[in-house]
């Protein structure tokens, strides 16, 4: 079992900088295989939004309806994470790690608050 990771570590390619969302074994812009965990900034834009009304499983369901969002990061990746209700497409965001029924999630909040 790997241990638990904050929800903004990243895997970024040595040799070309890229970043990575997923666990590739090489770097799809390079080639490179020296790919490391990387702590990303969090910050990025709104992509898209979903508002989730039917919940995967009974701890989930106790908080819906929530709203789930796609954040294209500075360092060109997209995550997925947790906002709040009035958050909206276009929308310049930070994330952070958050707790929630002892799971370790991204949420992300705007950066210029209405
Ligand atoms: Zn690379």
């Amino acid at each position: 079992m790997s241990p638990p990771r904050h929800p903004l570590d990243l895997q970024r390619c040595d040799d070309c900088g890229a970043w990575w969302a997923l666990r590739p074994y090489a770097c799809a812009a390079c080639g490179g295989t020296a790919l490391r965990w990387h702590r990303a900034t969090g910050e990025g834009v709104v992509i898209a939004r979903s508002e989730v009304h039917r919940a995967p499983d009974p701890q989930w369901r106790a908080l819906a309806p929530y709203v789930l969002v796609l954040v294209q990061l500075r360092e060109n990746v997209t995550l997925m994470g947790h906002a709040e209700s009035g958050i909206a497409i276009g929308q310049e965001v930070s994330g952070r790690a958050a707790e929630l029924n002892g799971r370790v999630l991204l949420k992300f909040e705007t950066c210029h608050p209405p």
